[in-house]
């Protein structure tokens, strides 16, 4: 229990105890039928909180007590591994608790859960209507000697809360909350369920993530729609350029380079010797680029983006589907923007090396590992493929290994929520549009796609690249302004999308 927490951490043992003993009483004090929570047995059709519907109002004061709810989820410790996402699901229940939302802990593993809650829109639920509200509660782990401040003290500077998971994914988290309760608070006329999810395990993909969720609780969050981390709004020059909503994302595959020799004697160097051979195998495969190729939600993306750059760069991003200088422009592109060299192709990384038992034995055997990410579509077949045409060395085998990554269809850019998004976006920053953007990341929405689910990838936040770098990096930080506006044009894409007005 103890690592719950950092023991310099702002929240030590004792506050732990009195958060888990006031969320269990808050638990207890919610036990009465809630109007908007606890459908009665109504006629089917008839809503079951047939309140008048009210304005909606302001969500900057709700901002701001969201923020002191993501100060607190920062405290709680839950890097992962060993994620310990359980602490923290129960302060969300506390919370939802305090304006009569009743939430259920979903649990996973030992000290592992995720929580749901829902707000009715009638009596009988109709999923394939329903608004899903995920984030996830664990965080990457930190490198504490390279962060400035404490990475669970939630430190406050120069207008910047500090903390790992300030973005990714507790800021989102927070927003949820704020965004779900405001309309509780509002007491808005729901035309459809919204749901908010809170999941486990999310940053490895393990036995406690959204696939053993979906696979056991399915029912009770079951939804046509969801808001999801994996796209952004992006700053730039001192203002948002677009907001990226992800639609689609690349597929992860690890393949190991097997480099295999006779071992022997380092006095007496051979040429079969496996270092040299991996070695060569990996330097061409780290020179190698694969060939462009455009999804659809990709060349929307740069159709999109190209006016918005400069005239250089918009001119190159025309070019790149043109037959005569098409190849120089993707590789202008390409050279530019490490993310558009990834969402134009299928790359290849290589991240491990393992090889020799002492300084003076030639092994037997090196090692490499060659993180993949595809395009969605393409096979990992066709790139074992080519690799192995270009190594070209008998002793070099390449082996996929199972914990594969998951093709899913992608999100449609036609849905109800991709046009509110599209909507909300410009009118909430100064003409800035929504484009469709494909993450070369992965998320939980590919688990979500593949039910069905219209998931789409917004982090609600302006932030800059600077900002958005240190996820999963040293000094995670968000900007209070940014996350106050991210809970305000949240609250406004979910009323537009589930409120009757
Ligand atoms: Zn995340």
């Amino acid at each position: 229990m103890a690592n719950f927490y950092e023991e310099d951490g702002f929240v030590n043992w004792k506050q732990m105890v009195q958060i888990m003993a006031g969320a269990a009483a808050l638990m207890m004090a919610v036990s009465f039928p809630i109007t908007a929570q606890t459908a009665p047995a109504g006629t089917p059709g008839i809503p079951a909180n047939p309140v008048i519907p009210r304005p909606v109002g302001d969500s900057s004061a709700i901002a701001k007590e969201a923020q002191g709810w993501l100060a607190d989820l920062i405290k709680i410790n839950t890097s992962n591994p060993p994620g310990n996402e359980q602490i923290a699901a129960m302060y969300i229940t506390g919370i939802l608790a305090k304006d009569g939302i009743k939430a259920e802990i979903l649990d996973l593993a030992p000290g592992r859960s995720a929580v749901v809650a829902r707000l009715r829109s009638a009596a009988v639920a109709q999923p394939s209507r329903a608004l899903l509200l995920v984030a996830h509660l664990d965080t990457v782990p930190v490198d504490k000697s390279k962060w400035s401040v404490n990475p669970f003290g939630a430190v406050i500077k120069d207008g910047y809360l500090y903390g790992r998971g300030a973005i990714d994914d507790k800021g989102m988290l927070a927003a949820n909350l704020a965004a779900f309760i405001w309309l509780k608070r509002s007491m808005a006329r729901l035309n459809r369920d919204v749901i908010f999810l809170a999941t486990a395990d999310e940053e490895t993909s393990g036995d406690a993530s959204i696939r053993t969720l979906i696979a056991k609780d399915w029912d009770k969050f079951a939804a046509g729609f969801a808001i999801n981390e994996g796209g952004n709004i992006f700053v730039k020059n001192g203002k948002v350029q677009y907001a990226g909503v992800q639609a689609d994302e690349k597929v992860a595959f690890n393949i190991t380079v097997i480099a295999r020799g006779t071992s022997g004697h380092a006095s007496q160097p051979t040429k079969d010797n496996p270092v040299i051979h991996l070695a060569a195998a990996v330097a061409k495969i780290g020179n190698y680029s694969a060939p462009a190729h455009f999804t659809s939600i990709v060349r929307r993306y740069f159709e999109g983006l190209a006016p918005l750059e400069d005239d250089e760069i918009g001119k190159w991003m025309r070019s790149m589907d043109t037959a005569d200088r098409g190849e120089h422009a993707q590789r202008v592109i390409s050279d530019t923007s490490p993310l558009w060299n990834s969402m134009l192709r299928d790359t290849i990384a290589p991240t491990v090396l393992t090889a020799g038992v002492a300084n003076n034995v030639i092994p037997a055997e090196a090692r490499a590992n060659l993180n993949v990410r595809l395009l969605p579509g393409d096979s990992i077949a066709a790139v074992v493929n080519d690799l192995n045409k270009l190594v070209n060395d008998p002793q070099v085998k390449l082996e996929v290994q199972p914990s594969a990554g998951l093709a899913a269809p992608s999100s449609s850019l036609e849905s109800e929520l991709y046009k509110v998004i599209s909507k909300v976006v410009p009118q909430e920053f100064g003409g800035a549009p929504a484009l469709p953007f494909q993450s070369t990341w992965l998320t939980d929405s590919a688990q979500l796609r593949l039910h069905q689910v219209q998931a789409l990838g917004l982090v609600p936040f302006p932030l800059t690249q600077d900002d958005l770098k240190r996820m999963h990096g040293d000094d995670e930080r968000i900007p209070l302004a940014a996350f106050d506006k991210g809970v305000d044009v949240l609250s406004k894409i979910v009323t537009e999308f589930a409120v009757t007005h």
